[in-house]
């Protein structure tokens, strides 16, 4: 039997938090997920500083398109990032931080991915660019991290981890996981003299392919 799947978006993000540590995505209390709460930026964010295990629908914060919350807890020290990939990307209705060990450890040496394996094309094109060093929760890392995502539903952050979003929750958990798997095979390979790369034609056409992947519709 399938398990019964969270309905609201308090028990999705709840769900999918306590899924960062396992999944090797964050560390402590690093890392941070919303859902989009609206055409204009709104959004259901998790607390900033608490620990998954002891995170309740009921802790996650809701912040207005003004950036506003009345909750008891204070928002994730990073909505501002969040709320400029909902004002910037229309297709986002997720969006997934963390700090995982590959994928951060390229980040702090400034590397983007390149296309070393056909699933890069599951963030939108052939790289998975680096965005310059800002200060966490800053108006300014939002921006560099706007400017890296262009045309990508993921990128990394200098010294610090990654950003991805989806058009659902599960679908941004998946993404990130998977950057964080190319992030690990990109350094692998570079233990063996640098991996062979696909071109940018073939990402395109994969691209194009996973628009129509999995089970059709019935
Ligand atoms: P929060 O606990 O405030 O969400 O911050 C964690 C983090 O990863 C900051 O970049
Ligand atoms: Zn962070």
């Amino acid at each position: 039997m399938n398990e019964p799947q969270p309905s609201t978006a308090s028990e999705q993000l709840v769900h999918q938090a306590r899924r960062l540590r396992p999944l090797g995505l964050a560390t402590g209390t690093s890392g941070n997920l919303s859902v989009r709460a609206g055409a204009d930026g709104a959004m259901w964010i998790t607390p900033s500083g608490i620990d998954y295990d002891e995170l309740q629908p009921e802790d996650i914060v809701f912040v207005d398109a003004a950036g506003r919350s009345t909750h008891r807890l204070a928002p994730s020290s990073e909505w501002r990032m969040h709320q400029a990939v909902y004002r910037a990307r229309p297709e986002a209705a997720a969006v997934v931080h963390g700090h995982p060990t590959y994928a951060t450890v390229l980040a702090i040496r400034r590397l983007e991915i390149p296309p070393l394996h056909y699933m890069i094309a599951a963030a939108g094109g052939p790289t998975i660019r680096c965005a310059p060093y800002h200060t966490y929760g800053t108006e300014a890392l939002s921006e560099a991290a706007l400017a890296a995502l262009e045309g990508r539903k993921a990128c990394l952050l200098a010294n610090h981890g990654l950003l991805a979003f989806e058009r659902d929750l599960a679908r941004a958990m998946w993404l990130a996981r998977e950057v964080e798997t190319l992030a690990q095979q990109y350094l692998m390979c570079l233990q063996i003299g640098g991996p062979v790369l696909l071109d940018e034609a073939e990402i395109a056409r994969v691209v194009e392919k996973f628009a129509h992947y999995g089970q059709r519709a019935r």
